[in-house]
């Protein structure tokens, strides 16, 4: 009897595994057509300055609306694009779409709007990165200083002098750079000055409790203490946001602007995000 029940919870088991195995060789074999059947699609969050009180940027997040089973998760396809090096294809078209969508907002209800892109470690790594970045603001007439480019602190960890070279291409043609998620990994304060960076995106974690106010307040010093503009992630409260103004956090993002939205509906959320962004700069 009880190597029955121990066949049975041995085949439940495999057949699960098999269901997520299939799930998965279905996944990987439907994103290579998703670019061409035009489902994927960028979704893009506010950030506030809580200096001006004004939206100043805008994260563009990718979301693939998958024919059959509805919206997928980035954390779900990403790793599935890396491992096919689809994220090459995949992720230059965010990186132009990005800059297409932002072009239009400075030339219509948006002047001087900043627009972000997550690079995937391995597309950091292509060598032919900055070419195809700087070729991407030329085509499209984008000032460069209105595209950012988010890594992660993990891709900035190993190889050092490779990254900071390669830190320093992406400088010179002239677009910013971030470091996300920061506080997850392991580096240090020395190893980042070597960094060409500009901005510290602080990890959601961190600010989604408060018991940390010492972890952030201490990341927001060392970051002003690096000349670095500082980004809190995740921020959903107001107790949030007066706690990094009075902490002289210079950025908010979070679902309490905003989650990420298709572009027309940012825009339609524009002017009221402006009125509850402005709302932080009276004291
Ligand atoms: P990330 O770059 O750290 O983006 C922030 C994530 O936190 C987003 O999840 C966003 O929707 C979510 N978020 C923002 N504000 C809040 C909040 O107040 N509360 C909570 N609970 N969550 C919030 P999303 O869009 O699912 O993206 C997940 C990750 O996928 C991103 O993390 C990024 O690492 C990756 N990703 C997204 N788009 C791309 C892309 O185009 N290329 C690459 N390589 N990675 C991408
Ligand atoms: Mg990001
Ligand atoms: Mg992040
Ligand atoms: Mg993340």
């Amino acid at each position: 009897r009880a190597k029955e029940k121990g066949k049975n919870t041995y085949e439940f088991f495999t057949s699960d595994m098999k269901t997520a195995a299939l799930k998965r060789a279905q996944l990987e074999k439907d994103l290579h057509y998703a670019l061409q059947r035009g489902e994927l699609e960028l979704y893009y969050q506010p950030q506030v300055s809580l200096k001006s009180g004004k939206v100043i940027g805008m994260e563009a997040l990718l979301r693939w609306n998958h024919p059959e089973l509805g919206s997928i998760s980035p954390d779900e396809f990403i790793p599935l694009a890396e491992e096919s090096n689809l994220i090459i294809p995949i992720g230059e078209w965010v990186i132009r779409e990005a800059c297409i969508q932002n072009k239009k907002w400075q030339e219509t209800i948006m002047p001087n709007m900043r627009v972000s892109v997550n690079l995937s470690a391995i597309q950091f790594h292509q060598h032919l990165l900055v070419k195809v970045i700087e070729q991407i603001l030329q085509e499209i007439d984008l000032d460069p200083q209105f595209l950012e480019i988010e890594i992660t602190e993990s891709i900035a960890m190993y190889n050092a002098d490779y990254v900071i070279s390669k830190l320093k291409d992406l400088k010179q043609i002239g677009v910013k750079i971030s470091i996300d998620d920061f506080g997850t990994g392991y580096s240090s304060l020395s190893y980042l000055k070597e960094f060409t960076i500009d901005t510290l995106k602080i990890d959601r974690s961190f600010i989604n409790d408060l018991d940390n106010s010492g972890i952030i307040s201490t990341i927001i010093t060392m970051a002003k203490y690096l000349n670095l503009n500082v980004i809190a992630e995740g921020v959903e409260t107001v107790d949030q946001i007066l706690f990094l103004k009075q902490h002289l956090c210079d950025e908010v993002q979070g679902y309490y602007f905003s989650k990420p939205l298709p572009a027309r509906e940012i825009e339609e959320l524009y002017s009221s995000l402006n009125e509850v962004a402005a709302s932080f700069t009276l004291d």
